[in-house]
């Protein structure tokens, strides 16, 4: 994977200082030097190398590591901010315009990954319930506006291509009317792809440039191929000086390229990342989080992510599930016992989740929550017949007793059970009625 190879040298570079107590001024140089090498071995570039290196020999030699209980965790601690710094800090989003359309242009060179992008965009934003228009100002290569057509297609998205004989072969032209169709029709966002060379030549700059100045976009993003290595700095710097731009993405994170690109993009630009590409499909995309990306390659894992997933995951089915049986009316013991099921599968997060920080209430939630008390349940549920289990209202007393037998409880633990079983068919009409779900003994998931 990208990264894998510095990854796997940060995190033994950081385990060796775990071993000692007191960090000394040996200690940290012979760290700061291998962290050097790792970066520089990833294609990071050699100014940002020698910055970061910088800041970390500095805060690792003052006295938050000094004063630190654990001076080699601080140290990795210290290291992930840096990380996080030149990745470009924060979470930088789209700025729309106050006045429709917002206007997108991309670019950077051939092959970087801009139409794909273009459909991505589209995608999302359609998603977001914004009316996006894709503009093939790419006149260049050969098939690039069907190119995007068929991307169009794949985003439910309108594309915006010259008509033969109107000002075919004029991109500015295109990209111009692009945006007076696009004000015309209510289109409230447009994406302009232009054209790439396979190396960044004077004439194509000076085409970005007039798209540019001809329509006056609120971003220009800089799409660059994480895989291009060492000639990222170069190119970067030269789109910079060519169009300059608001934001950068980079494409085709998926590949097993060693990363430097990502590493040196923001810092050697000071323009931030603002997407991330994993793949050639429309949803391989994400909003770049430099936090994450960071502890991606400090090998602690993206585990925010993780967890955000499972619990989107969770959520979802859940809610989907108890929408369905809401609408029917009927949430049913077996339901109730699904529902229990769902939570252990929760609580397996719970060895995740002791291992984070700020994580303490989930975690409480989750200990209250007793493994043998959903077995109990489980097995005083599956005494029931079919029948009683769709309709709790036959359960009389010879019923009870009969399943109490059957699962070697008592008589009392079903009444218990049927009892928590009618509060959360209570808690399921409250959700119905929109409002906060809670799960018994759980508190507010
Ligand atoms: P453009 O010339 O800048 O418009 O680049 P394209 O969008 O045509 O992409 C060039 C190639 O890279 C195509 O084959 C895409 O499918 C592929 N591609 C684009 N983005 C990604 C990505 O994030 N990951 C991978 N693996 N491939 C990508």
């Amino acid at each position: 994977a990208i990264f894998g190879n510095l990854s796997d040298r940060l995190a033994e570079t950081l385990a060796n200082l775990r071993t000692k107590g007191k960090l000394t001024a040996s200690d940290v140089d012979g760290t700061v030097r291998e962290i050097r090498r790792a970066l520089l071995e990833a294609d990071v570039a050699l100014p940002v190398v020698k910055d970061f290196t910088a800041h970390v020999r500095e805060r690792a030699l003052g006295d938050e590591v000094n004063r630190a209980l654990n001076p080699a965790q601080q140290v990795v601690q210290i290291v992930n901010d840096e990380l996080i710094r030149i990745l470009g800090g924060q979470v930088r989003r789209i700025e729309f315009a106050k006045q429709p359309p917002t206007v997108i242009m991309l670019a950077g060179l051939q092959g970087a990954g801009k139409t794909t992008l273009a459909g991505k965009l589209a995608k999302q934003l359609r998603a977001d319930r914004h009316a996006p228009l894709l503009v093939a100002a790419d006149l260049q290569r050969p098939n690039a506006v069907q190119q995007l057509q068929v991307v169009g297609e794949q985003a439910d998205t309108h594309v915006f291509a010259p008509e033969p004989g109107n000002g075919v072969g004029d991109p500015v032209r295109v990209a111009k009317d692009a945006v007076k169709f696009a004000r015309d029709k209510q289109y409230d966002v447009v994406i302009i792809d232009t054209a790439g060379r396979l190396g960044v030549d004077a004439e194509l700059m000076k085409q970005a440039s007039n798209i540019r100045k001809a329509t006056n976009p609120d971003e220009v993003l800089f799409v660059i191929d994480a895989m291009i290595g060492q000639d990222a700095v170069a190119t970067a710097k030269a789109f910079q000086e060519g169009v300059d731009f608001t934001g950068v993405v980079l494409s085709k994170l998926d590949g097993d390229a060693r990363g430097g690109a990502a590493l040196s993009v923001a810092q050697v630009t000071g323009k931030p990342i603002m997407f991330a590409s994993t793949g050639e499909g429309l949803d391989d995309f994400e909003v770049f989080h430099p936090d994450r990306m960071a502890s991606r390659i400090l090998d602690m894992g993206d585990i925010l992510t993780l967890i955000e997933q499972a619990q989107r995951a969770f959520d979802e089915d859940e809610a989907r599930r108890v929408a369905e049986k809401l609408a029917t009316e009927a949430f049913t013991l077996d339901d109730f016992l699904q529902q229990m099921q769902q939570l252990r599968k929760a609580g397996n997060l719970k060895k995740m989740m002791g291992m984070l920080p700020g994580m303490g209430q989930m975690k409480e939630a989750l200990d209250n929550f007793d493994e043998r008390e959903i077995a109990r349940t489980e097995a005083i549920i599956q005494s029931m017949t079919p029948a009683e289990r769709q309709n709790p209202k036959l359960l009389n007393g010879s019923r009870r007793a009969r399943i109490a037998r059957g699962c070697g409880r008592t008589v009392t633990d079903v009444n218990e059970l049927v009892k928590r079983f009618d509060q959360a068919a209570k808690m399921m009409k409250t959700v119905a009625r929109g409002g906060t779900p809670q799960i018994p003994g759980m508190g507010p998931v």
